[in-house]
């Protein structure tokens, strides 16, 4: 393991928090953050299993004597320096699969790279996903220009095999975020990857409970997490952690779900719960500043709209 130092001081290089999506697309170029060059690493994780950083976007690779499995692919920048890593690394193991965590661009794209070796797997909700974000608007279509739509996908559950190893998806079910969401489990290695409805020591970004789905879905989708077996949560964005930093994340929806549906009863004013520090226990995740007002704003919103 080589991370640096605490993973609780580990800040995004960029200062911005997890994938600002929405943001990222309404906003001219000129306006948008100046380009710094990305920070990439490969680190191991557990036996033949890896971890990429490419900046505030991580993803994972297995290496098995028949080939290479890949998650996200992440750009098509990320591709075609992890592709010359994996070929000096590994040259006798070509990718074989490419598997997506959903459809969002600032993760999915550059599965070209690969496509002359691997089949990229999805799940059967992608391509719709994919094709709506993209059809938005000309600044969204661009920008999804370089994501491809899975060539096989799945439902539920589904194993890849290969080389005598084996990764589980598994559909972490809709959630606000996106209706694709996949959970990768490797059972041997006991690692768990996911991308930004499931991280470690983050609060959840704006792009979760942002637009009015219900907060439950998320519980929902960490329990799906929590019931499988490992020991290590490889997340998208964020440091690395263990099942109980994916069942504390799953409590941080919880409790303000239960803090905010309970303020609202009390005929509290959203700028009160805000201000009785509500959240207080997650002082000192990542993010906490940038985020957590939004986030019980957010849920203030949804809670209150008519029909909850
Ligand atoms: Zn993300
Ligand atoms: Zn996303």
């Amino acid at each position: 393991m080589t991370y640096h130092s605490s993973p609780m001081t580990i800040r995004f290089p960029f200062g911005v928090p997890v994938a600002c999506l929405a943001l990222a697309m309404t906003l001219p170029v000129s306006a948008q953050q100046p380009q710094r060059p990305p920070v990439r690493a490969i680190t191991r994780i557990a036996g033949d299993l890896y971890r990429v950083q490419d900046s505030d976007h991580y993803t994972m690779f297995l290496v098995t004597p028949a080939g290479i499995i890949l998650a996200d692919p992440i750009s098509a920048d990320a591709a075609t320096w992890l592709k010359a890593q994996l070929t000096a690394r590994f040259p006798n193991a070509p990718v074989r699969y490419v598997l997506y965590s959903h459809h969002h661009q600032d993760h999915a794209s550059g599965a070209a790279v690969f496509n002359d070796t691997a089949e990229i797997v999805g799940h059967e909700n992608f391509a719709a996903a994919l094709a709506a974000a993209a059809g938005q608007n000309a600044v969204a279509a661009k920008r999804y220009a370089a994501v491809l739509p899975p060539e096989s996908t799945y439902r539920d559950r589904r194993t890849i095999a290969l080389g005598g190893r084996r990764v589980e998806m598994i559909y972490a079910g809709r959630t606000g975020h996106a209706p694709d969401l996949t959970i990768l489990h490797f059972p041997a290695e006991r690692v768990v990857f996911g991308a930004d409805f499931m991280a470690v020591r983050t609060v959840p970004g704006s792009n979760t409970m942002g637009n009015g789905a219900p907060i439950e879905e998320y519980v929902n989708a960490l329990k799906r997490v929590e019931a499988l077996d490992f020991d290590i949560a490889a997340p998208g964005h964020g440091p690395v952690g263990t099942r109980r930093d994916i069942a504390d994340h799953r409590r941080y929806f919880e409790q303000i779900a239960a803090r905010v549906s309970q303020g609202i009863k009390a005929g509290r004013t959203l700028d009160e719960l805000q201000a009785a520090k509500i959240m207080d226990e997650f002082r000192e995740w990542i993010e906490y500043d940038e985020d957590n007002d939004v986030n019980i704003a957010n849920a203030y919103k949804t809670l209150s709209a008519p029909g909850r």
